[in-house]
């Protein structure tokens, strides 16, 4: 299993890999390529499941596939464990933007929990640092080869921890010099961001922007938290938004859509959802609708104007990239050109970037579909 390189087309011939793409829900730790997890971790001794990168690749695709949630963490314990280190930490960043320009992508936020890179003796903020050091080198590396990129970190803190506050102070810290947003990430379940209100009173006060994992690991109470406790800008996944829309169908031709009043307000307020088709279906974040991609609410939701993105939420996991996720939304959904526009023209607008810098991404991605 590899991060695929080999150019995706659409029907009709448009080269998805050379379209400009943004990335908005990309986890640090779930993107790695397998040869750098077994370099680093020979340089710290440190015993792998599978010690041939090809084999290793394999592992953690089996690992993801396998239908336990159990099975699919225990992947992360294996990549975290070889970013411990500011040498590993700023390899993977800087790998990570190299990876991204080479699928195309001209920005991307780059989400990961600095709490939990702590284990060889690395401060929070050396951590950030480590990590932004590797973008900034990631990024001059794309130059190079001709390709531009821009690339910021979100600061995400774990649920089931009790350091959101101190998380959320680092974010705020570094704000000039690489953080872009901040995140809450792991279990969902049982951890509304109601639990951590200092936090998110913390940001609102430091006028910070936060995206929220919600709707993906539990339903509408969960994502009612991440807007109103929150003060979620954008829902990490929000795919079980669904949840909350409901579908009459008289016949093949018609069907009426009631919302309830969570989906009104994520609609109205064009709360933007960092839809991740194929890990969605892995971690069965859509388990209410089936098993497959045709399953997936994404045409749903973006048919009712929701200001729906697609996003890779962890490559080395999923096996994907950006492109590969828009090929499998095309294929499944018959998306074309215009539409791949219009989920990478709803990213631009969402990124948390000032609105000058976002009309400037979305100058370059419709120059470069025009182009197409
Ligand atoms: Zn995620």
């Amino acid at each position: 299993m590899t991060t695929p390189a080999g150019d995706l087309c659409l029907r009709g011939g448009a080269n998805i890999s050379a379209l400009p793409k943004i990335s908005l829900h990309d986890h640090l730790d779930g993107g790695l390529r397998p040869s750098t997890i077994v370099e680093l971790a020979a340089a710290i001794d440190l015993e792998l499941p599978e010690t041939d990168a090809g084999a290793l690749g394999t592992w953690f695709a089996d690992q993801s596939d396998s239908g336990s949630l159990v099975e699919y963490l225990k992947t992360f314990d294996v990549t975290t464990a070889v970013m411990q280190t500011t040498e590993g930490l700023t390899r993977v960043a800087r790998e990570f933007v190299q990876d991204l320009a080479a699928d195309g992508v001209v920005y991307g936020e780059i989400r990961w929990a600095p709490e939990q890179h702590l284990a060889r003796g690395l401060s929070l903020d050396a951590a950030v640092e480590a990590v932004q050091d590797g973008i900034e080198a990631g990024i001059d590396d794309a130059r190079h080869e001709g390709r531009s990129i821009r690339a910021g970190q979100i600061v995400s803190a774990m649920r089931h921890t009790d350091r959101s506050l101190e998380i959320a102070q680092l974010a705020v810290r570094h704000r000039n010099d690489g953080v872009v947003g901040f995140d809450i990430a792991g279990p969902e379940a049982g951890f509304p961001p109601s639990n951590l209100r200092a936090a998110f009173d913390y940001l609102a006060q430091n006028l910070f922007p936060a995206t929220v994992h919600a709707g993906e690991a539990d339903g509408i109470d969960s994502i009612r938290s991440a807007l109103f406790d929150g003060r979620a800008l954008r829902l990490g996944h929000g795919v079980r938004i669904a949840e909350d829309i409901e579908v009459d169908r008289e016949d093949a031709e018609n069907a009426y859509v009631t919302l309830g009043g969570v989906a009104q307000w994520v609609k109205d307020r064009q709360i933007t959802l960092e839809l991740s088709p194929s890990s969605n279906l892995q971690t069965g974040a859509i388990a209410a609708w089936g098993d497959e991609l045709i399953d997936h609410p994404f045409d749903l939701l973006y048919q009712l104007g929701f200001q729906v993105t697609v996003n890779t939420d962890n490559r080395l996991m999923s096996g994907t990239s950006l492109s590969r996720e828009l090929s499998l939304l095309s294929d499944t959904f018959g998306y074309d050109l215009t539409d791949l526009e219009v989920f990478q023209l709803n990213a631009a607008a969402a990124t948390f970037l000032p609105l000058e810098d976002r009309e400037e991404l979305s100058d370059i991605i419709s120059a470069g579909f025009a182009q197409a």
